[in-house]
């Protein structure tokens, strides 16, 4: 008994995704949640994008991202231990 056709695309597209990774769903993205100190309003800001921000900063300084809802600045929110 032989496969039918269906699965051997299902197959080729699992095959084509598994080599690719085109969508990088193997990787997992990390996302920061930015916290607007002008608005309040909240942002997630890729993992990746905040390294490169925080690449150019002198001790003590945190990465500020520019908020998209008010222009004002956005700072990583702290989870507060409460
Ligand atoms: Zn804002």
């Amino acid at each position: 008994m032989s496969k039918n056709k269906k699965q051997d695309e299902n197959e080729e597209v699992l095959k084509w995704l598994d080599e690719e990774d085109p969508f990088g769903l193997n990787e997992e993205d990390v996302f920061i949640t930015f916290k607007c100190i002008d608005c309040g309003k909240e942002d997630e800001v890729p993992d990746f994008v905040v390294e490169e921000f925080a690449f150019d900063l002198k001790k003590g300084e945190v990465v500020e991202v520019v908020c998209p809802f008010c222009e004002g600045t956005m700072r990583e929110a702290r989870k507060d231990p409460k």
